[in-house]
C-alpha cells in the first residue's frame, strides 16, 4: 500500500504476527486481500458443515480442524501473493514468510510451466502376440482417442480431452504387460475422475484389439507432463551487515543442496521440508495432497536414486545464490471437493482466484522458499533455535495455559534449559499459585 502523503510503500505485514486473529483478518480486508464475503467466513470460523462432510466421505462422524495461516511476501512472476497455509506444525509459516520476504528483495520467484497434461494407463496381459498388439494399437490410435473423448464429452467441450497414446511392453521373469498410456488435457481439473472414465471407456476396445485382458485402468500420479519449475536468485549482499558471514551461509546452502543428492537420509528430510510448505497450500486449496506427495517423491527418484528435489548454486562472482525446484504439480482450481469447503473457497479468494497453472506455480515457489529457510537455518544457527519458541508455545497450550498465561509460560520455559511438558506444567502451576 502506498502512503498518499509520502508516496512510500507501507508494509502492512509489519507486526502482523503480533496482532490477534480478528485484527489480522481486518488487515486482510482493509487491504483488499480478502473480500467481505470471505472475511466473514474467517471471522465466524465457518467450516465444512457436517451435512456436506457426510456427503463427501463414508461413515462420517464429524469434521477435523487444522490451523489456517497466511504467508505474505510471495512475488511470483512479478505478482504479489499472500499464501494461505494449513499446517499443524509450528514454525512452518514463520519460516516460509521469512524466506519469501528475503527472496522478494531480489525480485521473487520466476515460474515456468511447459505443459499441463495428465497421464493414465491401461495394463493388458495374456496377449497372444505382444509386438503385433502394439502395432495394432498404434494403427487404431484415432479410434481409441475418439472413444476416450466420447466417454467424457464435457472436457472436450471445454477445449480439452484425450490427445495421445503411447504403448510399452514390460517384461519381468514370466510376467509381461502391454501398457497403453493415455495423455489428456484436463483443463482446470486435477483430472483423476476424467482420466479414469476415459480409460475405462477404452478398455473394451483395447482388449478386443490385442486379444488380451485388462488388469486395470487408472490415472498415474507420476504427472511428468505437468512439471512446474520455480527459480529464484537471492542477492546475499542485501541482507546482512556481515558480508563474509552471509557469503559463507550462501556457500553452505549450495553444499547442503549437494549433500541432499548424496545421502538418502538427508534427501528424505530435505524433501519433507519442501512438502511442509507444499502440502500446507495444497490442503488449504482443497487439492489432493496424497497425489502431489506421491508424484513429488517419485520424481525425486527419476534419475534412479532418491535425491533432494531442489538445487542451489552460489555464484561467488556476483554474490547470487540461485535456487531451482521442479515438481509435477497437477493441482486444480475446480473439481473434487474444491467448491464444497467454505475455507477452501476463502483460500482461493485470498490468492485472487488463480487458475490451475498459476496456483501450481505459487505452490512450487512455496516449496522452494520453505527449503531455503530450512537450509539457511540448518547451516547457520541450526533448526532448533527458531523451533524451540514455537515448540514452547505448543507445550504451554498442551499444559493447559490460557490467553495471557501462554506468553508467560513460553518466556519462562525458554529461560530454562528444559523445554518439555513436565516443566511447562510446573511453570503453569507456579504462576497460577502466585
Ligand atoms: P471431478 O471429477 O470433480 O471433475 C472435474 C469437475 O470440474 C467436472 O465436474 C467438471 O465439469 C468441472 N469443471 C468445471 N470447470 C472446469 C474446467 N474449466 N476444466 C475442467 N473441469 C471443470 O475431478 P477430477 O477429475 O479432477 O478428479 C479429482 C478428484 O479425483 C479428486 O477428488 C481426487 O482426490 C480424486 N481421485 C484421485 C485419484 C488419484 O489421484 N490417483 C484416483 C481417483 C480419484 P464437467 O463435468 O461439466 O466437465
Amino acid at each position: 500500500m502506498k502512503n498518499p502523503k509520502t508516496g512510500k510503500q507501507k508494509n502492512i505485514w509489519l507486526g502482523f504476527h503480533k496482532k490477534d486473529r480478528l485484527e489480522r483478518i481486518a488487515i486482510l480486508k482493509e487491504n483488499n486481500i480478502i473480500t467481505p464475503e470471505f472475511s466473514d467466513i474467517l471471522e465466524n470460523n465457518v467450516n465444512l458443515s457436517c451435512d456436506t462432510a457426510g456427503q463427501m466421505t463414508e461413515n462420517n462422524i464429524g469434521t477435523f480442524a487444522l490451523p489456517l495461516g497466511i504467508a505474505p511476501y510471495f512475488i511470483v512472476n512479478d505478482i504479489e501473493y499472500s499464501v494461505p497455509m494449513v499446517t499443524e506444525e509450528p514454525s512452518v509459516i514463520a519460516a516460509c514468510s521469512y524466506a519469501a520476504k528475503l527472496i522478494s528483495k531480489s525480485g521473487g520467484f520466476t515460474v515456468k510451466i511447459e505443459n499441463r497434461k495428465m497421464i493414465g494407463e491401461v495394463a493388458l496381459y495374456d496377449i497372444p502376440d505382444f509386438d503385433k498388439a502394439m502395432e495394432d494399437i498404434l494403427k487404431n490410435k484415432n479410434d481409441i482417442l475418439r472413444i476416450a473423448n466420447e466417454s467424457y464429452p464435457s472436457i472436450v467441450a471445454r477445449g480439452g480431452g484425450a490427445e495421445n497414446i503411447e504403448v510399452k511392453i514390460l517384461k519381468e521373469g514370466d510376467t509381461s504387460f502391454l501398457v497403453v498410456y493415455l495423455t489428456a488435457d484436463v483443463k482446470e481439473a486435477m483430472g483423476a475422475n476424467i482420466l479414469n472414465t476415459m480409460l475405462e471407456g477404452i478398455k473394451p476396445l483395447l482388449e478386443s484389439i490385442t486379444g488380451g485382458k485388462a488388469l486395470m485402468a487408472i490415472l498415474s500420479n507420476y504427472a511428468v507432463n505437468s512439471l512446474v519449475t520455480s527459480t529464484c536468485e537471492v542477492d546475499f549482499s542485501l541482507f546482512s551487515n556481515d558480508k563474509a558471514q552471509a557469503f559463507n551461509i550462501a556457500k553452505k546452502i549450495e553444499m547442503a543442496s549437494k549433500f541432499s543428492k548424496m545421502d538418502i537420509f538427508r534427501a528424505t528430510t530435505h524433501n519433507k521440508g519442501i512438502f511442509n510448505g507444499i502440502d500446507a497450500v495444497v490442503i488449504a486449496t482443497g487439492n489432493d495432497w496424497r497425489a502431489i506427495e506421491a508424484g513429488g517423491h517419485a520424481y525425486a527418484v527419476k534419475d534412479g536414486k532418491y535425491s533432494g528435489l531442489t538445487e542451489w548454486t552460489f555464484d561467488e562472482e556476483n554474490n547470487i545464490l540461485r535456487g531451482k525446484l521442479t515438481l509435477p504439480m497437477p493441482v486444480a482450481s475446480v473439481g473434487g471437493s474444491i467448491g464444497l469447503n467454505p475455507t477452501v473457497k476463502t483460500a482461493f479468494n485470498i490468492l485472487n482466484n488463480p487458475d490451475a497453472k498459476t496456483l501450481a506455480g505459487i505452490i512450487v515457489s512455496v516449496g522452494l522458499a520453505q527449503n531455503f529457510a530450512a537450509l539457511k537455518a540448518l547451516v547457520s544457527t541450526g533448526i532448533q533455535k527458531g523451533h524451540m519458541k514455537l515448540q514452547a508455545r505448543s507445550l504451554a497450550l498442551f499444559a493447559g495455559a490460557e490467553n495471557e498465561e501462554v506468553d508467560i509460560v513460553v518466556e519462562k520455559l525458554l529461560e530454562t534449559n528444559h523445554i518439555n511438558s513436565e516443566n511447562a506444567k510446573n511453570i503453569l502451576k507456579e504462576i497460577r499459585n502466585k
